[in-house]
């Protein structure tokens, strides 16, 4: 790190500076006196005047000029853009002198900077003659605990917001398979914690291999589409519809015991059969059926049970014939 030059004729208003505002006169002159030997130093635009995870327990105000903070990413070595700026009057470092901790930003002149450099010795005499003092470094603290907190805040947003990406499926829209891995074995001990009844439906579309090879995987894609809008819009707000893999599909109707599941695959199955799927020029292609298996909780069963089970109705489904309902 270069050498930050210093530079000594700078006259300053000790009561332009933030950590000194609203002191008593009487205070001040004492404030004056102990800050005259502390060094002023000039820092040339992009020179660093902290760097991360050095040590160093100092206070820099900004008498003239601008500094910037950049934070480094997860890998330590590459300097993120320009997050904060701290303008005249303002001052950096304030928590390595409390904590004696490394700096955890990089700080860099923005335009070339005069800096007053208040050591930690220094800062700690400060803040035993004055009270004012104290006051306003514990404002600036907690001015920038709540500055952190809502980065953090926004952080989490970000982390949700991909979080719940990376649970949709990108072509159907559904839920996907990491949704459902996460959600059903929830989903199923909540039943059988609350006794309430818990239905799943696997859904595998028909002969879809062949539909494929004969329009092409982009109107395959269409067809999937097709069938998740198909069970999605036949559901209720607290079922669940998910892409299983490939071509299946699973439901999940919490609350719901064997009977109303049946009913409810046989009119998705239906209305499977009924829907269009529609070629780019709307072109309407031929019909694309499904083979739905019915799947109940029973009290001994675990998750993975179930899907077996349901996989089992739906293997009996297709054995009979295809774009049908088999318990
Ligand atoms: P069955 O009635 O016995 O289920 O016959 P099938 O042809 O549907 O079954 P198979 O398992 O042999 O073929 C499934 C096909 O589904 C093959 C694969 O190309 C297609 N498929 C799986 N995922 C996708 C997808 O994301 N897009 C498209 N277009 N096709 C897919
Ligand atoms: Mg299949
Ligand atoms: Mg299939």
């Amino acid at each position: 790190m270069e050498q930050l030059m210093v530079f000594s004729q700078t006259h300053y208003r000790v009561e332009d500076i933030q950590l000194f505002r609203d002191i008593s006169e009487q205070n001040l002159s004492l404030i004056r006196h102990i800050l005259s030997h502390c060094a002023v130093v000039s820092a040339r635009t992009g020179q660093i005047v902290l760097d991360a995870h050095s040590s160093g327990s100092r206070l820099y105000v900004v008498l003239q000029g601008a500094l910037g903070i950049s934070k480094l990413n997860d890998d330590n070595n590459h300097i993120e853009n320009t997050i904060t700026q701290y303008l005249p009057g303002e001052c950096v470092g304030e928590l390595s002198v409390l904590d004696e901790e490394t700096h955890s930003a990089t700080v860099t002149a923005i335009q070339d900077s005069e800096l007053l450099v208040i050591e930690a010795e220094t800062m700690w005499r400060l803040i035993e003659e004055s009270n004012g003092v104290a006051r306003n470094l514990l404002q600036l603290l907690s001015f920038r605990i709540r500055a952190a907190n809502a980065q953090i805040r926004s952080r989490q947003k970000v982390g949700e917001f991909y979080r719940q990406l990376s649970m949709v499926d990108g072509l159907t829209g559904l839920h996907n398979r990491a949704w459902l891995n996460s959600q059903l074995p929830a989903l199923v001990q909540q039943a059988q914690a609350s006794a309430t009844p818990l239905s799943i439906i696997l859904v595998d579309l028909d002969h879809f291999k062949r539909f494929n090879d004969t329009y092409g995987h982009v109107l395959g894609d269409d067809a999937l589409q097709t069938a998740a809008k198909v069970l999605n819009a036949g559901l209720r707000p607290t079922d669940f519809a998910a892409r299983y893999g490939g071509e299946e599909m699973m439901v999940i109707l919490p609350g719901t015991a064997q009977k109303q599941a049946h009913t409810v695959a046989q009119r998705l199955c239906n209305r499977l059969a009924k829907a269009r799927v529609f070629h780019e020029h709307n072109k309407a292609l031929p019909h694309i059926t499904g083979s739905f298996g019915v799947a109940t909780l029973s009290e001994e069963q675990d998750y993975s049970a179930l899907i077996e089970a349901a996989d089992q109705a739906l293997y009996r489904a297709k054995e009979a014939g295809r774009n049908q309902v088999a318990l």
